[in-house]
């Protein structure tokens, strides 16, 4: 890989001016100088593989031609329209061929600018719908604690995370909470399809115990996302889901912002069932990192309703901006051109085994799961008792840095409830090739190993 060529002339972190910019913590990062395919160079000379496509974004590699030539060609002759104003190619185009990929049925598209604004337009669409069919005490969106869907007032009340909320809770109206379906944890003598049927069930006792006729909504991530390290659920929970659902006239939302967009080795996670959810929020990899972009689906039986009394009241400046959705409309090309979903299942099976075995040889990594490239590891003090590792070590963080210093950047973060504990995810770009995850295997077995013997493990 050729080097940077702005290494000689970067300033170093201490060296940098202080920063007008802040963030979650005020910890300096290197520059960063160029990125290709799987490879981010910073400025100050150094090689970082993309082990978590970013925060799972960046799907189909950095800096592909094709892309970015589809990108000037659109910003040699539009960048901006306005929808109330004038109709564009790109958003016409995408949405078709998204449509052409989802579920049969969910051919209504609506674009916005990222994962929130998704998460968000789809509750907002539900309830909309529930007014103009005349439901209109339907209002509450049952979610998944843990679970993550965004961090704007409206995604981050259907968020299940008290640390996140506790601050705004006052601010915004905190939405009931189902147990994320952690059934590998579990210590009883049921199956896996038992416990999925389970936890399944606490929907229903929730649907009850709030009381039917006010619930709008049910929203999940069919393969979890950064709040549950890439859980799955057993196989028998997603049927049962859409049966409660159905049972009791509830929306079923699925946020594939993570796992949407082909990273599972399909289309969407839920995908992998067969589910067919009533709405379906997408983001990240859809623009790949080229351009912020999202989209919520839904079947005109939803949308008619809306359209005959007055339309969406709901929009956002950027929807359906012509550079996203051109940036969009090429990243599905490419997907389709290289056969990434297909490459995305295949090294993903080689990765979870690779997985496997750093679990064998770290008995702490007590489960390791996900699908296709979006897998995720947990690690525990005890794997018998799944106690947990003391949080004030702060393990998680330690082996991300671990991967950092070696070149490699894995994702993860602490959470606190259900999944209680340390974990972290591996995602690379759906063009990861055999070798190069024998590169990210290499190192995160590397930092394991420095883990397990600083902490005792
Ligand atoms: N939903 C899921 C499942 C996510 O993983 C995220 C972001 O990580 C979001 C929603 C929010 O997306 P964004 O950060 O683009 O607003």
């Amino acid at each position: 890989m050729p080097k940077s060529q702005s290494q000689t002339s970067a300033p170093d972190i201490a060296a940098r001016s202080p920063s007008h910019l802040f963030y979650l913590s005020s910890l300096r990062r290197p520059l960063i100088d160029r990125a290709e395919g799987i490879y981010i160079w910073t400025q100050d000379g150094r090689r970082f593989i993309d082990g978590s496509s970013g925060p799972m974004v960046a799907n189909i590699g950095h800096s592909n031609r094709n892309v970015l030539d589809a990108m000037k060609r659109q910003m040699d002759r539009a960048t901006f329209a306005y929808r109330l104003h004038f109709e564009n190619e790109p958003a016409e185009e995408l949405a078709r061929q998204l449509a052409a990929k989802l579920p049969e049925g969910m051919d209504r598209i609506f674009f916005v600018s990222g994962g929130s604004e998704a998460t968000e337009s789809c509750i907002k669409l539900a309830r909309q719908w529930a007014v103009a069919t005349g439901q209109p005490k339907r209002w509450k969106v049952i979610t998944r604690f843990p679970s993550y869907h965004g961090g704007t007032l409206g995604s981050l009340a259907i968020t299940g995370d008290d640390a996140l909320a506790e601050t705004f809770a006052p601010m915004m109206q905190v939405m009931p909470t189902v147990p994320a379906p952690t059934a590998w944890r579990d210590r009883d003598n049921l199956t896996m399809e038992q416990r999925g049927i389970r936890y399944a069930d606490m929907l229903e006792e929730k649907i009850l115990s709030e009381g039917p006729e006010s619930v709008l909504a049910f929203i999940m991530e069919p393969v979890g996302g950064a709040a549950t390290a890439a859980l799955v659920a057993p196989d028998s929970y997603y049927p049962r889901i859409r049966e409660i659902c159905d049972r009791y006239g509830i929306l079923l939302i699925h946020d594939e912002v993570m796992s949407g967009a082909g990273r599972t080795g399909k289309f969407l996670g839920g995908d992998h069932w067969n589910s067919k959810p009533d709405i379906v929020a997408l983001s990240k990899g859809l623009g790949s990192g080229y351009a912020p972009l999202g989209a919520l689906a839904a079947p005109m039986r939803l949308v008619e309703p809306l359209l005959a009394s007055g339309g969406f009241q709901h929009g956002h400046t950027y929807a359906g901006n012509p550079l996203a959705c051109a940036a969009g409309l090429a990243v599905l090309g490419e997907m389709d051109r290289l056969d990434l979903i297909a490459n995305a299942a295949e090294m993903g099976n080689l990765l979870l085994g690779e997985l496997n075995g750093l679990a064998k040889r770290f008995p702490f990594i007590a489960d390791v799961r996900g699908k296709g490239l979006l897998l995720g590891a947990e690690m525990v003090a005890d794997p018998d008792t799944i106690r947990p590792i003391p949080p004030a070590k702060r393990a998680t963080q330690r082996l991300l840095d671990l991967a950092y210093e070696r070149g490699l950047i894995i994702y993860g973060r602490r959470v606190k409830g259900g999944v209680d504990g340390d974990n972290f995810m591996v995602a690379p770009p759906m063009i990861v090739s055999a070798e190069q995850i024998g590169e990210i295997v290499a190192i995160i077995g590397d930092s394991l190993q420095v883990l397990a013997t600083e902490f005792d493990l």
